[in-house]
């Protein structure tokens, strides 16, 4: 039997890793090479105001900015950037310059707590900062730089070029290329590593896929993103439509209603959502106001997507095909994707692995690889596995084994056809619309309040969300408790209170004890 289970895609080679090369340098490599297309094609639409940038205003920013950053503000190779901004036009432009640089991208979630935001920084050490007038309130005080992307110097930045020539930077694939956010399967936030040779092995994976499938009369393809930028899921999505000459609608502050509105006016035929949204596609009445003809394809990933809401979304958009993706921020996102009509019609699962990865699924308790219909924890080995967590050995070494395995905290099965489903989460993490909520940091917050004795944080299901954060309590005699200092998705939005905390000898939080007794609790009532 298997127990290794290998990509079943066409393998796909990649560039040879000693040439230097950005994850920017190879995107734009796959660029058509014709000066009517440059000119001719919108590469960036804003939803709200309508304002367009074509490739060749585009290719101009980009390579003005690069100039500015590294002559007028002094950025190089092997720096940290951190970015703290909505889904602004001028962030494409930013995140493509400082990766031609070789300046490593750090964006966080610009609704994050002050101290959410120090923790970042404490993590990724940035030389500079880049924010916008509203998010830049949200910095802590810095010691360094920070220039506001909506500032008349940013716009002349990469708009008049200084006169100064590009010192062409030799950025090697094994180079950082971006430090993203995730607490991976236990405790804080960490710095997710991940490299170029990371990015352009997930690019040449989609590219070859987009080779295959493409037919001649196609409609040219508009993306509305409608997940985060500062995500892997974003990130590399918006990295993907540059990359491929597609058109890309940014939505600066994301409403529904707003979202329906682009879909008809742009002409929309992708969208990359998480589950939330597809809920709300399959469910809401405002849907039917709007013209959605033009679209093609939904791509949902980030979180579990019931079986039930895509068989209902499909019932409502026969015409439109959805495809779920799995992936964590260490494997750059997608390790598991769906592509063509006969894989999306797997309902419940999350597509087969992608080109050039591998799987094993691994019995929690003996550590035996297991064989398809076998449920276990999914380990993921393939180039886009990150380079490990910034300045933490040791969470690096109990998540990437030394043969390159990550430990994905997932209990997982493959059928015998290759597709993938995700059962159940053994990792601590909660998922809240997709968005990460590591329990120990409520934890921490809630054990260090002086009305406290004890605490502990779970997943709770919920329709519209998939979780929430739950908190059981033990509070001293007397208790008058106050609201957590946290982002507000990060809001704990049920409490129990209990006389004492499971935990193991070592004094570990039994937290599968908690989670079954919070869902037994709530269907007995
Ligand atoms: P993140 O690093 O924020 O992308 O979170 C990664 C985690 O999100 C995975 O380990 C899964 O627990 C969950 N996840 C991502 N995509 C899916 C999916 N399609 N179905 C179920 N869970 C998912």
């Amino acid at each position: 039997q298997t127990k290794i289970f290998h990509s079943l895609r066409p393998h796909v080679p990649l560039p040879s890793e000693t040439l230097p090369l950005s994850a920017a340098e190879f995107a734009f490599s796959l660029l058509p090479n014709n000066s009517t297309f440059a000119d001719t094609t919108t590469v960036l639409i804003d939803a709200t105001s309508g304002h367009r940038i074509s490739y060749s205003e585009f290719l101009n920013h980009v390579e003005i900015l690069s100039v500015s950053l590294q002559s007028l503000i002094g950025l190089s190779r092997g720096d940290t950037a951190f970015i703290l901004a909505p889904a602004c036009l001028q962030v494409p432009i930013l995140y493509f310059s400082l990766l031609s640089l070789g300046v490593v991208v750090s964006p966080a979630n610009p609704i994050s707590s002050k101290s959410e935001i120090s923790h970042q920084i404490q993590l990724s050490k940035p030389v500079i900062a880049f924010a916008t007038s509203a998010t830049a309130q949200n910095l802590p005080s810095l010691r360094h730089r920070t220039i506001l992307l909506d500032s008349p110097d940013f716009r002349s930045m990469m708009t008049i070029p200084s006169g100064n020539k590009l010192n062409r930077v030799d950025v090697k694939q094994s180079d950082s290329a971006a430090i993203l956010y995730s607490s991976g399967t236990t405790g804080r936030v960490k710095g997710v590593l991940l490299t170029h040779r990371n990015f352009i092995a997930l690019l040449a994976g989609f590219y070859s896929v987009r080779l295959e499938n493409e037919e001649e009369n196609s409609p040219h393809p508009v993306s509305l993103i409608t997940v985060p930028l500062f995500h892997v899921f974003g990130l590399f999505m918006f990295v993907r439509a540059v990359a491929f000459a597609e058109t890309l609608v940014l939505m600066e502050k994301f409403d529904f209603e707003g979202m329906l509105r682009a879909v008809e006016a742009y002409g929309v035929t992708y969208m990359p959502v998480s589950p939330p949204l597809v809920v709300a596609m399959a469910k809401l009445e405002v849907v039917r106001k709007y013209d959605l003809s033009s679209l093609l394809l939904v791509g949902c990933g980030g979180a579990p997507l019931g079986k039930e809401v895509s068989e209902r979304f499909v019932a409502r958009f026969p015409n439109v095909e959805i495809v779920q993706g799995y992936g964590l921020t260490e494997t750059t996102g997608a390790a598991a994707k769906m592509v063509g009509p006969d894989e999306c019609k797997r309902h419940g699962s999350v597509g087969r692995l992608t080109e050039n990865m591998e799987a094993k699924i691994v019995d929690p308790v003996t550590g035996e690889a297991l064989p398809p219909g076998q449920r276990g924890e999914l380990w993921l080995r393939g180039p886009t596995n990150m380079k490990g967590y910034v300045e933490d050995d040791n969470a690096t070494i109990s998540t990437l084994d030394s043969e390159g395995w990550l430990k994905t905290g997932d209990l997982c099965y493959f059928d015998s056809d290759g597709y993938l489903f995700i059962v159940d989460r053994l990792k601590e993490l909660i998922k809240y619309k997709a968005y990460q909520v590591p329990p120990a940091e409520l934890e921490h917050l809630l054990q260090s309040h002086l009305e406290i004795a004890d605490a502990a944080v779970i997943p709770y299901p919920d329709e519209e969300a998939g979780q929430i954060p739950m908190a059981f309590i033990v509070r001293k005699p007397g208790s008058n408790l106050s609201e957590a200092q946290v982002a507000p998705y990060k809001k704990i939005r049920r409490v129990s209170f209990i006389n004492s905390i499971p935990r193991s000898p070592a004094g570990k939080i039994l937290r599968r004890e908690l989670i079954d007794s919070a869902v037994s609790g709530a269907s007995a009532r």
